[in-house]
């Protein structure tokens, strides 16, 4: 091994997310974002790093979705057993909150490639000795109010640095924060640092040591997704939090604690996740260097088995080398297009069969699934409506397949569920649509290997980066998008998928007035009546070229493996 190698692989990373999906079976996600973190585990493993994942346990998961015929959105807890695929860890350690002690204990999953294993460490609240209102902050995943997602901040951020020394780990390399929910972390490890030098009052220095450890990974540009907590609230829950004194700015940002700033001003590296989205973020936040590292999915997750069977046969060691997807580039289009019937049919005869919808497999097939919230505008392919009925009798029949949650709070978000439930019968009889509950990992995974066109239509800039069309792309099915987050790197218009709208030099010319929900519906019909649905329709083997293109051309890049490895270059090393 040479000497590089062998360092890179002497470090050890810790990496701290509210929410990790590592497994169908374990509620602990609700999506992009934890998805994105049991990929990034799962790359880990599978080059051999050294990394730990820290998260918390979720007793009722984020939520199980019911949706009843008029598309109302009902949230039932999830029900799972903890210790049926969790191991508890004996070590225990304690954190403030208020004027109460709160004990922490941790459950164990591995993540394992091969020989090699990274352990995932879940924060659990729930233990007789604590307060009841303690042991309810281990219940849900973003529910509650203010106060809830502080106290689970600081089990997360706090509680997972102090467990980490308690399970073992004394030298860390770094402290990867996945978002801001984990900055917390910080001040323990100022603490630490404090205590190591014996000072009193924090100083520059101590600051710096601190931020040499720490990395940073902003995850979007909405509002919302940033935190802040008015500092009574802060000064109350964590009474030791430095509101006063020469360092405040570092942790104040203003009134309020802001879990995004704190990051920032404590990491040394800083990251958006796309190339678009850095330049969007360093106009966000305009005093700090923001680097850029495109997600990726983890290939073996993500790849149906009737494509794997073709990797496994014309790209042997593909898993070793992931760079060598380029070369499914050789694989005869008739397998390609063989292994995606096998996909399509095993997701239509499971609409079929759930949703009694009569699916046929020879119709043009478009996907679209994700959290349903106003700014990835699901309704934009039935605006207007009549539009898309005129297409589907013109040029072919269309079936739809939606799915996605909307946040119990987003009001907005569940009318969209409404709404699309209500537009059923007014479509022409060309068109069939359905909209299947519950949208997780297994879902996901189904409806992104089986669908003929992968739909994305988020309003721009929103959009960091999106993943799920980089899960459709490793298994041939090209994407129609805006030009935004990851699809202005991967679109190759005619080769890899195609594009709706403006791209990303005209959105930044146009002027108020010259962007609107219409247009982009416009563009996004034309492309399908004049462009896609002729070539699925009218010459299979195009399309299937184009598949192809999508596996060789994307699949290469846009996986987790390519992410992981500039992690280490650029964040870890
Ligand atoms: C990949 C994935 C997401 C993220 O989808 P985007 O297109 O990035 O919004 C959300 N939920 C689940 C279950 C996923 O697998």
């Amino acid at each position: 091994m040479n000497h590089f190698k062998k360092n890179a692989l002497s470090r050890i990373i810790a990496y701290f997310s509210m929410e990790i999906a590592v497994d169908e079976r374990i509620p602990t996600y609700s999506g992009g974002l934890g998805v994105l973190a049991g990929d990034t585990l799962n790359a880990a493993a599978a080059v051999g790093f050294s990394m730990v994942g820290v998260s918390l346990l979720y007793r009722k998961g984020y939520f199980f979705q019911r949706i009843d015929e008029k598309g109302i959105q009902r949230e039932e807890p999830v029900e799972w057993i903890v210790d049926d695929f969790l191991v508890e860890q004996t070590p225990r350690v304690k954190i403030q909150l208020e004027n109460r002690e709160v004990t922490i204990r941790a459950w164990l999953y591995e993540v394992k490639h091969n020989d090699h294993t990274v352990p995932v460490y879940f924060l659990d609240t729930d233990l007789a000795e604590n307060d009841p209102y303690d042991r309810t902050l281990s219940g849900f995943l973003y529910g509650g109010d203010e106060r809830y997602r502080l106290c689970q901040e600081a089990v997360l951020g706090i509680g997972g640095v102090k467990m980490l020394r308690a399970l073992g780990y004394e030298k860390i390399d770094r402290f990867h924060m996945n978002e801001g929910h984990s900055s917390l972390l910080t001040l323990e490890l100022l603490r630490e640092q404090m205590a190591a030098v014996g000072h009193e009052q924090a100083s520059w220095e101590d600051i710096e040591a601190v931020r040499s450890l720490c990395v940073f990974t902003t995850h979007t540009p909405v509002a919302s997704g940033h935190d802040k907590f008015p500092l009574g609230l802060v000064k109350q829950v964590l009474p030791f939090f430095p509101v006063h004194g020469e360092l405040r700015d570092i942790f104040c940002c203003g009134d309020f604690l802001n879990m995004t700033y704190l990051a920032l001003n404590l990491s040394h590296y800083i990251n958006g996740v796309a190339k678009r989205h850095s330049e969007v973020s360093r106009m966000l936040f305009s005093h700090y260097e923001i680097d850029a590292i495109t997600n990726g999915v983890h290939v073996p997750s993500w790849l149906s088995s009737p494509i794997q069977k073709l990797f496994d046969k014309y790209i042997p060691r593909w898993k070793e080398d992931i760079f060598s997807i380029r070369y499914a580039i050789s694989i005869p289009l008739k397998e390609i297009w063989e292994a995606h019937l096998i996909n399509k049919r095993l997701l239509l005869d499971f609409v079929n069969r759930e949703k009694n919808m009569g699916m046929d497999i020879d119709n043009f097939t478009i996907g679209f699934a994700r959290r349903m919230t106003a700014y990835k505008r699901p309704e934009l392919i039935f605006t207007p409506l009549e539009r898309l009925n005129a297409i589907a009798r013109s040029v072919g029949p269309i079936q739809l397949i939606f799915a996605g949650k909307a946040h119990p709070k987003d009001e907005e978000g569940k009318k969209i569920i409404q709404r699309i439930h209500a537009i059923r019968p007014s479509l022409v009889p060309e068109i069939k649509l359905v909209f299947l509950e519950n949208y997780d990992l297994a879902l996901a995974k189904r409806i992104v290997a089986g669908v003929d066109l992968w739909l994305n239509n988020p309003k721009p800039p929103f959009e960091a980066s999106g993943t799920s069309g980089m899960k459709a792309a490793i298994n041939g099915v090209p994407s129609l998008s805006v030009l935004d987050g990851w699809w202005i790197e991967g679109c190759i218009e005619g080769t890899t998928g195609w594009s709706i709208g403006m791209d990303v030099f005209q959105l930044q010319e146009a002027k108020e007035g010259d962007y609107s929900n219409e247009r982009d519906a416009m563009a996004l019909y034309d492309k399908l009546e004049k462009v896609i649905m002729p070539i699925f329709y009218k010459n299979p083997e195009a399309y299937a070229l184009i598949m192809r293109s999508c596996i060789a051309i994307n699949g290469s890049f846009f996986n987790a493996q390519r992410m992981f490895m500039q992690y280490v270059l650029k964040a870890y090393y």
